[in-house]
């Protein structure tokens, strides 16, 4: 590898990093991607998989600070904050919190959209041109509601979604539970998103290096990254013991990105916000499409042999303890609404760390102090959703091509 030049590096074999080698490569760029563990190992494997132009709308609303604080005394709530002495999770707890207003909630609302939507086509394109085998649906998906008054005041928020492109069909809760036999009777009502689709998640990124790996990618598994330099030629790599030069460097290193914020002369305000999935063999009933339990911000998808459960947000930092209380969270939330909320066999119980950024918007774009270093992280919830539209607003802006959507909402020099 010494001594070689490489035209494009991609650190990070997540979702994100694989979809801009994908992109880079459609537009006859040679690219490495460089992982320090396995292909799709890390944040992109026990997600959900759910593609969700649906859930536009950021974390950051008004309200939350306030619920987020009760919450704090409720270890099973669907959001927690664990109190430590972590200034960097203080710092950027504040700053969410002064960004949950409806001014921040509008302008997160209409940049997200955007780039939910021109990746919610192109991953269709995707799987179609490169064949990929990843059960990639388009059922849509449902919100279920348990619980009258939310259901009322999601209803309200069905025009704001409308106006940025995202379709919503009301149903009310008696029609919804005769109409999906997966479900017990006791439903004040749903709303079903046609325009989100479904996929398995490390099928997805195992198929996209497939499909790299057949146009010539190296894609160099278990070696790290510890360093880098950049100049106006290009930028040197310093990874597994080795330099590497390249003339474009993408950070795709989700939530270890704020790591290199120093390299970058950049804020980079990620925090881990930890999520759990359980996954069970597949029982003889389940949703026709993934639903969101929304009483208790659940998960369920069922794919072909398995049904997963998935969800919680836990900001308590890189903490890699699986907790007994947050996945009993998810199975009752189950046991609640489903006929048959588990299957024979309990397959995998997982955690990984969604990259938080502090506006709930990634961090897509130049690194401001360097002509060849790029970011792309900072997909939070929706990085699997936001996997080729961001692969290709990466691709566009490193060959100098004018990108489908505005760059300019997911500029990192935002935070400088
Ligand atoms: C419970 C849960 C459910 C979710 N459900 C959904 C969903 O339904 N739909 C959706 O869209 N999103 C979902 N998400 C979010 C989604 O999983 C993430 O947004 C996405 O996986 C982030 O992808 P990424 O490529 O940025 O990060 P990762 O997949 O974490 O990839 C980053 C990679 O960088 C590598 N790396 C880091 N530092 C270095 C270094 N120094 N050298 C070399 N390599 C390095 C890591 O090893 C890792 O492989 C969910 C998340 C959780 C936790």
């Amino acid at each position: 590898m010494q001594g070689a030049r490489d035209d494009v590096i991609v650190i990070g074999a997540g979702a994100i990093g694989l979809a801009t080698a994908l992109a880079l490569c459609g537009q006859g760029r040679q690219v490495r991607v460089i992982d320090r563990g396995r292909v799709g190992a890390a944040t992109s494997y026990g997600n959900c998989g759910t593609v969700t132009p649906s859930h536009a709308p950021p974390l950051a609303a008004p309200g939350v600070p306030l619920r987020a604080l009760r919450w704090m005394l409720d270890p099973r709530a669907p959001l927690y904050v664990r109190s430590r002495l972590d200034p960097a999770l203080w710092r950027w707890l504040l700053q969410f919190s002064a960004r949950c207003n409806a001014r921040h909630w509008l302008q997160a609302t209409r940049a997200r959209a955007a780039l939910l939507n021109d990746s919610r086509v192109r991953l269709a394109e995707w799987v179609g041109t490169h064949g990929l085998d990843c059960e990639f649906e388009t059922r849509g998906l449902d919100y279920v509601f348990g619980d009258a008054r939310s259901f009322d005041q999601h209803i309200a928020q069905c025009e704001a979604l409308d106006a940025h492109g995202i379709a919503t069909r009301c149903i009310h809760g008696g029609h919804y539970a005769r109409d999906n036999p997966a479900f017990h009777d006791r439903l004040a009502g749903a709303i079903h998103f046609p325009g989100d689709a479904q996929l398995r998640p490390d099928r997805f990124t195992a198929e996209l290096a497939r499909v790299l790996r057949a146009q010539g990618v190296e894609i160099d598994e278990q070696v790290e990254m510890q360093g880098f330099s950049g100049d106006v030629h290009g930028v040197r790599v310093q990874a597994g013991g080795r330099t590497l030069r390249a003339r474009e460097l993408v950070l795709a290193t989700g939530p270890w990105s704020p790591r290199w914020a120093r390299l970058l002369d950049l804020r980079v305000p990620i925090q881990p916000g930890k999520g759990y999935s359980l996954t069970w063999s597949r029982p003889p009933l389940v949703p026709a499409r993934p639903v969101v339990l929304k009483d208790h911000s659940v998960f369920v998808i069922a794919w072909r042999d398995a049904l997963r459960l998935g969800g919680t947000m836990e900001f308590a930092g890189a903490d890699p303890r699986l907790r007994a209380q947050r996945l009993q969270a998810l199975q009752l939330a189950a046991d609640r609404h489903l006929r048959m909320p588990r299957g024979a066999q309990l397959q995998e119980q997982w955690c990984g760390w969604r990259p938080m950024s502090v506006d709930d918007v990634p961090l897509i774009g130049r690194a401001p102090a360097h002509p060849h270093v790029w970011l792309a992280a900072g997909h939070g919830m929706l990085g699997i959703s936001m996997s080729a539209g961001t692969g290709q607003l990466i691709a566009d802006l490193v060959c100098g091509r004018t990108p489908a959507i505005d760059p300019a909402p997911y500029r990192p020099e935002r935070f400088r």
